[in-house]
């Protein structure tokens, strides 16, 4: 049984994000279901301070994304974008190096930035963002509090913990994660709004974001998995493993880290029966189906990938139809 067409008007969707898998499964929801009313928690954990300013790239992803803004290519940053400001500070041998940051985005990290300083929340600096953007759903940051997520790595004969964005970006995650810490995680609290939007969420979807590093560090603030799971609503993910590998990124290296083995079934029993009620594999996964059910959570192969806004879509009423199979 699948929601009814007078169901998905009004429907309350909430979406754990992280930056690229996050924001296009985003735009493809908004497709399939344009009159919802969407809520997006958005990782923080990624969140990095750099040339005295705070950086949310997950959060400008989702934004820029669902706004207009993004450089499609890419998957994250701004499009028609130059970088005057990175050269101009590297001639003053200002670094990173690393970090693309250019000229347009820049804009956003300094009005952030003088948001922070004047003493408004992240999760307000975010809605005001937003005004100008306008991405068409609520945009939260999982939380005000700062996290960070480090990465523990050997190197030069020493375990290290360093950035997460020095692991990515820089090594491009070239060395073994040892462990992946969620820092400051603990002792966060969910920004305002984001457990009343559980609360009163029809449907939660875990896009195909990173589900250690993007969904597994939003899980880490105390509350929002409880929330979650109590919910008593369908909670429905789509992989981001396909053919036992990534489709982007590195997201085999942090699951490795947490002893997860890089599968479509191995994410799913990750997330566990306690939290999951349905799971979308692609169609090269198929044979993942008996695995993920045996495990207690209903499963069903669809192609998952987000070529373009139309397939996506189609992957977003798949899910919503899983929802809607799985319902009490
Ligand atoms: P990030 O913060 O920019 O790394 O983005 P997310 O955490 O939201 O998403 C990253 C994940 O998206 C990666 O693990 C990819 O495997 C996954 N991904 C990217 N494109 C696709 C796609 O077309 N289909 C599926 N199923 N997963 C995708
Ligand atoms: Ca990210």
């Amino acid at each position: 049984m699948s929601y009814p067409p007078d169901k998905l008007l009004y429907m309350r969707i909430v979406v754990l994000a992280g930056g690229i898998g996050g924001a296009r499964f985003l735009r493809g929801l908004k497709q399939a279901a344009p009159d919802a009313d969407i809520t997006v928690i958005g990782n923080t954990g990624d969140d990095i301070h750099l040339f005295g300013l705070k950086v949310c790239p997950d959060l400008d992803t989702v934004m820029y994304t669902l706004g207009g803004g993004i450089n499609e290519e890419q998957g994250w940053g701004r499009k028609d974008e130059s970088f005057h400001v990175k050269e101009e500070l590297a001639a003053y041998g200002v670094g990173p190096e690393w970090f693309g940051l250019g000229d347009r985005d820049f804009a956003t990290h300094i009005v952030r930035t003088q948001m922070l300083g004047a003493g408004y929340p992240l999760s307000a600096v975010t809605e005001a963002l937003c005004a100008r953007w306008k991405p068409g759903v609520r945009l939260l940051p999982m939380s005000d509090d700062r996290v960070e997520t480090h990465v523990a790595v050997d190197m030069d004969g020493e375990r290290r913990a360093i950035h997460f964005q020095e692991y990515w970006v820089k090594l491009r995650a070239s060395v073994e994660a040892q462990a992946i810490v969620p820092v400051g995680a603990e002792q966060a609290k969910p920004a305002p709004g984001v457990l009343e939007a559980i609360a009163e969420a029809d449907v939660i979807l875990f896009p195909p974001s990173n589900p250690v590093v993007s969904v597994g560090t939003i899980l880490a603030v105390p509350g929002i998995r409880e929330a979650i799971a109590e919910a008593g609503v369908p909670v429905v993910g789509l992989s981001p493993i396909v053919g036992d590998a990534p489709v982007r990124g590195m997201a085999d290296k942090v699951l490795a880290a947490v002893g997860v083995e890089s599968t479509a079934a191995a994410v799913a029993t990750h997330y566990g029966s306690g939290l999951l009620d349905g799971w979308l594999v692609d169609t090269v996964d198929a044979g993942a189906v008996g695995e993920v059910e045996a495990a207690g959570i209903r499963c069903r192969a669809v192609p998952l990938m987000m070529t373009d806004v139309d397939a996506t879509a189609e992957m977003a009423r798949q899910a919503l139809a899983l929802a809607g199979e799985v319902r009490a």
